[in-house]
């Protein structure tokens, strides 16, 4: 089922008018899904793995805005703004998410099927989403959102360094440097990041909870949300999103 080509999703990140070099394979069924889970839970790289093995676009909204604040072309005022806030640390604005998810409404439509990430991220956008759905007849399979104890996530957010200048990530345990505190790709120093302290990660943490909880709240109440327990490898964790998502089919 998995494939191996990555879908390079240029009509997600570049917006109306670009076209996918690499079209998704169409499925009989494509596969339809928003994914939720604080920061630390390892929700982008269970992202990556999902697409492949399901054939899905990864639909991620901060890869938008890291995508056109990486890119030299004029962007949009709009779009200059919400770079502005992403690279101080907050969200954007509903209003100009909104935007750039609606001009890029056909990607809802491919038929490999999507994995909407980092979006909806409030109650607003969330019943945003569900309004343009409802007009484009589109169904959703289900809302995974993985779950975590916080003292695990605090663990894996602390124990994280980055290279103070490629920007690589390591783990203190899960992926350590051949060296101690140099980067094995360009012998930058590694750091930890300010927000990867054990208290600034709780205020994370709580700052998400209370965006979010409205939103698993809404999704639970139309009986779409798929709680995982994100504990454990990749693979583990892949193996039983797919085992719930596959039973809700059945
Ligand atoms: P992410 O990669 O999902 O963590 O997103 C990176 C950054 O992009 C966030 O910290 C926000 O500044 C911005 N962003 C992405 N998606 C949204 C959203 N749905 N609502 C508001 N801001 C967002």
């Amino acid at each position: 089922m998995s494939s191996s080509t990555k879908n390079d999703r240029a009509a997600w990140l570049l917006g109306p008018g670009a076209k996918c070099a690499v079209i998704p394979q169409p499925r009989t069924r494509p596969w339809k899904l928003v994914l939720l889970g604080p920061p630390g839970v390892g929700k982008g790289t269970q992202a990556e793995l999902l697409c492949r093995e399901l054939g899905a676009c990864h639909l991620s909204t901060g890869d938008v805005f890291r995508a056109s604040g990486a890119s030299r072309c004029a962007a949009s005022p709009a779009m200059t703004e919400a770079i502005r806030y992403m690279l101080q640390g907050q969200l954007v604005p509903d209003s100009t998410v909104w935007q750039l998810v609606r001009e890029r409404s056909g990607c809802l439509h491919c038929g490999g099927g999507f994995i909407l990430d980092g979006f909806p991220r409030s109650l607003a956008q969330a019943t945003a989403l569900q309004q343009l759905l409802i007009d484009e007849s589109i169904s959703l399979d289900g809302v995974i959102f993985y779950v975590m104890p916080v003292e695990d996530i605090v663990a894996r957010l602390s124990g994280r360094r980055t290279c103070q200048r490629c920007k690589a990530v390591y783990h203190l345990t899960g992926r350590p440097p051949a060296k101690p505190g140099i980067c094995d790709n360009c012998g930058g120093n590694l750091i930890q990041r300010e927000d990867d302290k054990p208290k600034a990660v709780e205020v994370r943490m709580q700052a998400y909870q209370q965006v979010t909880a409205s939103v698993t709240q809404f999704y639970r109440e139309m009986s779409l949300l798929v709680p995982i327990d994100a504990r454990g490898a990749a693979n583990e964790v892949l193996a039983r999103t797919v085992t719930a998502l596959k039973a809700r089919r059945n």
